[in-house]
């Protein structure tokens, strides 16, 4: 099979600000895989905050040819191989993941969800992120983002009530909270009180990783579900999670692509737990491949796609806040 990698730059269309950085635009990785026929596409969506980023992506893919036989059926053994031999770098691992299962799907002739036996009809609404700001600065965006029924709201800046203030006279969409683990401790137990008075939905990673105990407090003073985000990247880190979080935000570039992905939501339902399915800033390609497996999961937060101003493919497309999967053979994307 053929193998190829290129550098995309995703421009946003506002800084995008969260509890520990800023950035103006993301650097991604695109992974080709072709077979004589056909041609699987997968995205990487490095995280520095992982220990991830373009170069280190394009330096490990050169290497991961090597490891993708003439097979894109054998999964398995080639998502062991890459695991094995790239533990630390999980976004890497799902562009090869990702291409492989469109690969493999366009073979088999059906899209994604048909091959994982997922009824299409069942994608959640996504909600659509709003990065920190100014008040006025995050009241005109909720008003750019009027067509979706669900907002995910960064908080963990001195003036978060200020904003869910502003924002709760403005709207009555339901509102997610993501702080991004930016509260201590203290903070997050007084949040999670006052956030109760705002009818948030759920309130996402109050907390850095860590500290059960500091968690544990969190999550009986909350009424409302704590999602764990950062502190679960894989499968097994769900078991430690289970008794201080409510539910788990299932992330591709995190995981390592869509087969971790699965494992992942399983080990949380056999937890007990919700599931979130969500996404860093990535093309229609990363985005449209995770929204394949959102009939799985209670919550989708799939908009990185639509934070940038130069997308260049279509995929999943989004209908009054819902996710509409594509019909077309692979994960279904195509160039803009
Ligand atoms: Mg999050």
């Amino acid at each position: 099979m053929l193998f190829s990698t290129r550098p995309i730059r995703l421009n946003l269309k506002h800084p995008f600000r969260i509890a520990r950085e800023t950035s103006e635009y993301k650097q991604n990785v695109l992974v080709s895989i072709s077979d004589d026929k056909f041609t699987g596409i997968g995205e990487a969506a490095p995280s520095v905050y992982y220990g991830e980023n373009a170069d280190s992506v394009m330096q490990v893919l050169e290497e991961a040819s090597t490891f993708v036989g003439d097979d894109p059926f054998a999964l398995e053994a080639t998502m062991i191989r890459l695991t094995s031999r790239f533990p630390g770098d999980s976004s890497a691992r799902a562009a090869v993941d990702i291409a492989l299962y469109d690969l493999a799907a366009q073979r088999l002739g059906v899209p994604l969800y048909r091959w994982l036996g997922l009824d299409p009809d069942r994608t959640p609404v996504t909600s659509f992120t709003i990065g920190i700001d100014e008040p006025k600065t995050v009241l005109n965006k909720v008003r750019e983002a009027a067509g979706y029924p669900a907002l995910k709201i960064k908080l963990g800046s001195e003036k978060d009530l200020k904003v869910m203030h502003t924002i709760r006279n403005e709207t009555d969409a339901r509102i997610r909270i993501d702080a991004n683990g930016g509260w201590t401790v203290d903070q997050a137990v007084e949040m999670v009180k006052h956030l109760s008075d705002f009818d948030v939905e759920l309130v996402e990673q109050p907390l850095p990783p860590g500290s059960p105990k500091d968690w544990n407090k969190v999550h009986e003073a909350a009424a409302m579900p704590v999602i764990a985000d950062e502190s679960v990247l894989t499968s097994s880190d769900v078991a430690d999670i289970a008794d201080l979080a409510d539910g788990v935000n299932v992330k591709l570039m995190k995981c390592g692509g869509i087969r971790e992905a699965l494992r992942l939501i399983h080990t949380a339902r056999a937890h007990g737990m919700q599931v979130m399915i969500g996404c860093m800033i990535e093309s229609s390609v990363a985005i449209t491949a995770a929204a394949h497996l959102s009939p799985l999961a209670d919550y989708a937060d799939l908009d990185g796609n639509l934070l940038i101003t130069n997308d260049p493919f279509i995929g999943v497309t989004v209908h009054n806040g819902r996710l509409v999967l594509p019909q077309e053979p692979g994960i279904g994307v195509v160039p803009r």
